[in-house]
Order: structure tokens, then C-alpha cells, then sequence
């Protein structure tokens, strides 16, 4: 019996028949994404992608969705209870705090890409083993980070092409606020007892900020009516939201101020936000983030201020899929061996890449000539050129154009050939 992957897990293949899971595509999405947060003076950090349990029931919080019902969690062979990572940013504080930089270099900015996983029920768009990039920038607790990380973020998007997005922005403020917009909150759902769904009713004094993202018709014909949270900001808080809401205009960033936006998750406070798009479908949020002041001093660490986002790369391929295509990512010279001479041809595609990196396949199957050449054409090689008794006696060989169809005699050194299929010398 053949062994399949685990439902709603992925496996992103250079031959993928389904698009937004191209190899090429996530290579570039990636190369892009890092040089981008580079840029911003973000560093690369990775992190382990299994940690403790309770370090995630702890930061993301017992009553959330992802800590009561989707985390993986086993048992290693000593007992301990271990979790696969649902999400990333845990997993950073837990690093930042075990370091000690929040004595030594308080003030860090970090990304990361790699797997998350959650056990959601799987569909378009929403997987079991997904991929984020995301960034953390610790230990500033002003305005203008939260406010540079979202021009940052915009730039990111226009940079990869992708249009359409939404920034929706919200502030959930300090605990103490929350705390009495909860009350309020509460109050107005009691007093609708009877008209809300279900789900919402059942979590009233659990929850109540669930009602806010509940898709149900009942529930939303009630929202609009609801408390606004921002009437239940303290002085700092509305300062701060004013101040990240007036650095966006400076810079010509736009926003819809989203009262509903409060996102799954315990740890945050002020600035939430979400880049959301049409083009999704169901699962509309590119990326997510907000503030989260409280974390590190939550997990065991000092007071330290904190704004972090994270992007799903699915759906980012996805979009990107949508504007460009799948790129087709052929090797940039194939070499094809005639009468026995691989070894020269191996030894040719290595004085080539001492040139530059190109991509250089040599056709090691064995098989003739004519079938080689098909196999080049098929994957989209750029160049080829066949090596056999006359090209070694001669030192020259025919290096064919695959693009469109020209051929011209070179040298075959390395030398020669890296600037024959150097494409910035091509006329
Ligand atoms: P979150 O960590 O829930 O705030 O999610 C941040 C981003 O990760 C979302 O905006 C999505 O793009 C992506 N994401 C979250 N959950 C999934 C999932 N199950 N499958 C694919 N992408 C996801």
C-alpha cells in the first residue's frame, strides 16, 4: 500500500501541478521577502519548531481556539508534553528571555520563515502544516514601530506585485481597558439574548470579544450597534492609536479602522491589524500582527513592549500565483554527452560554474542524443550543447539557443561558455 501524506499537509515540489505549491515560486518569494526584511534591519533567527506545551498555553492562552482544540501535542519518550509550533512568536520570546538580551541588547529585531502547524479542519487556503514568515521587533514600545512595521509591510506587497489588500486596524488597548470593554460587551449581549447565534451565546461570559469575528448572519446584524472598544481606551492607548494612525497617513499608507478586528489570539494589546484580499476567497488574511506588550513578562521575562507580524507563504504563493504565473525555472545550460564523454562534460559543467552559479545540468542517463535534447526542450533549459569525439578533439562545440532555436560555435572552456549563456550579454 502506497504511504500518503498527512491530510492538509503539502509538499511544494518544482513540478507541482498545483501552482501556489511551486518550488520557483516559493524560492523567490523567499529571496524577496528576506532581502526586504533585511533591509528594514530585520536578522534571521530560527527557532525550534517543536517547544515545550506549555510555553503556548501560557502565551497564546488556555481559553484560545489554537490552544484548546488544533495544537499537536505528544508526549517525548521521557515524558515530557511537547508541542509542534502553532504560531511563531512563543516560540521568539522563549528565546529572547532563555538569552538573556533583555539585559545585554534589549532591542531586537528578528524574522523567521518556516512550518506552523494546526489541526484545523482543512480547506482552500487553510492547512495543517502551513508556512509563515513573520517578524518580531522587541523592546520599543513607541508608535512608530508599530507604525514603520506596517509601511514595511505594505512595501513588501507592492515589491511582490500583489494588489487588492486591505490594511484593516484596530487597538485593543492596555489589559485594564479590555478588561472594562469586555464588561460592556458583555452587557450588550445580554441584553440581545435570544438574537445572537449559538456559538456566541454559549460563550458570553467565556469570551464575549468572539462575537466580534463571528460570520454568522444573526450576529452580524448586531454588530454595528455594538460598544466600540475604542470608547474604552485609557489616555495612553488612544494616544498611542492616534499616533500609529497619523505615522500611516504621513506616509500616505491607507487603513479602514476595523472595530471587529480583535484576531485569535491572548497576547496582544494596542495595534492589531490584517492585510486581507478578495482574491482569497473564505480565508481572505494574508498576514496578521499587533502588538503584544505584555508577552515576555507573561513567559517569564521583564516588562519589554513588543509589535510582530506574520504572513502565510501559501497564501502569498497564491496571490502571487494569480498576478505571475508559475515561473519556469529551467536549468541555464544542459549538456548533452556523445560517444562515452560524460567525464569531459562533467568536467566542462564545472569549469562553467566556476564562472558564476549558473544552473548547469549534465543529461548522466545515458541515453541518445535525440531523446536528450527533447528532455531539454521539456524542462525549459535555456542553453544546450553536445559534447562528443569531435567537440574534445576540436576543443569547440555548436551551443544551441533553446529560446529561439539559433546556434553559435563557442570555445569550450569555462570561460567561453559562462559568457555565451550569460544572459545580460545576450543581444
Ligand atoms: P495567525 O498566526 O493566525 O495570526 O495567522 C497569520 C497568517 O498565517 C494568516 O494571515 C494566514 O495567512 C496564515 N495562516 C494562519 N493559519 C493558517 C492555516 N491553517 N493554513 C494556512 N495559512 C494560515
Amino acid at each position: 500500500m502506497k504511504v500518503q501524506a498527512v491530510k492538509g499537509m503539502n509538499d511544494v515540489t518544482p513540478e507541482s501541478e498545483r501552482g501556489f505549491l511551486n518550488t520557483t515560486l516559493w524560492q523567490g518569494l523567499g529571496a524577496i521577502a528576506a532581502e526586504h526584511l533585511e533591509s528594514y534591519g530585520f536578522r534571521h533567527v530560527w527557532a525550534p519548531v517543536v517547544e515545550p506545551t506549555e510555553l503556548f498555553a501560557r502565551g497564546i492562552g488556555e481559553g484560545t481556539d489554537i490552544v484548546s482544540k488544533e495544537m499537536y501535542t505528544f508526549e517525548d519518550r521521557g515524558g515530557r508534553s511537547l508541542t509542534l509550533r502553532p504560531e511563531g512568536t512563543a516560540g521568539i520570546v522563549r528565546a529572547y528571555i532563555e538569552h538573556g538580551l533583555y539585559r545585554s541588547a534589549p532591542i531586537q529585531k528578528w524574522w523567521y520563515m518556516g512550518p506552523m502547524f494546526r489541526a484545523e479542519a482543512p480547506q482552500e487556503g487553510r492547512y495543517r502544516q502551513f508556512y509563515q514568515i513573520g517578524a518580531e521587533f522587541l523592546g520599543v514600545a513607541e508608535p512608530a514601530a508599530d507604525a514603520e512595521l506596517l509601511m514595511m509591510l505594505s512595501k513588501l506587497l507592492e515589491r511582490l506585485n500583489i494588489g487588492g489588500v486591505r490594511l484593516r486596524l484596530n487597538s485593543l488597548g492596555d489589559p485594564a481597558s479590555r478588561d472594562a470593554y469586555r464588561e460592556k460587551l458583555k452587557a450588550y449581549l445580554d441584553a440581545h439574548r435570544g438574537d445572537l447565534s449559538e456559538a456566541t451565546e454559549r460563550r458570553i461570559d467565556a469570551n464575549p470579544l468572539r462575537f466580534l469575528d463571528s460570520k454568522d448572519p444573526k450576529d452580524l446584524a448586531l454588530k454595528d450597534a455594538a460598544p466600540d472598544i475604542l470608547d474604552s481606551l485609557n489616555e495612553r492607548s488612544t494616544a498611542h492609536f492616534d499616533a500609529v494612525r497619523g505615522l500611516l497617513d504621513e506616509a500616505e499608507i491607507p487603513f479602514e479602522r476595523d472595530k471587529t478586528l480583535v484576531r485569535g489570539l491572548d497576547y496582544y494589546s494596542d495595534t492589531t491589524f490584517e492585510f486581507t484580499t478578495d482574491a482569497l476567497g473564505a480565508q481572505d488574511a494574508v498576514l496578521g500582527g499587533g502588538r503584544y506588550d505584555g508577552l515576555v513578562e507573561q513567559l517569564g521575562g521583564p516588562a519589554t513592549p513588543a509589535v510582530g507580524f506574520a504572513a502565510g507563504v501559501e497564501r502569498l504563493a497564491m496571490l502571487l500565483e494569480k498576478t505571475m504565473g508559475v515561473p519556469k525555472a529551467g536549468p541555464d545550460l544542459y549538456i548533452v554527452p556523445m560517444d562515452g564523454h560524460v567525464g569531459a562534460a562533467l568536467a566542462l559543467a564545472d569549469a562553467v560554474r566556476e564562472w558564476a552559479p549558473f544552473a548547469i545540468e549534465v543529461d548522466v542517463s545515458g541515453r541518445k542524443v535525440k531523446a536528450s535534447m527533447k528532455r531539454a526542450d521539456k524542462i525549459g533549459a535555456r542553453h544546450a550543447i553536445v559534447i562528443g569525439e569531435q567537440e574534445v578533439r576540436t576543443q569547440r562545440g555548436n551551443l544551441k539557443d533553446l529560446g529561439v532555436s539559433s546556434t553559435a560555435e563557442v570555445l569550450l572552456s569555462g570561460e567561453a561558455l559562462a559568457a555565451a549563456i550569460d544572459p545580460s550579454e545576450e543581444s
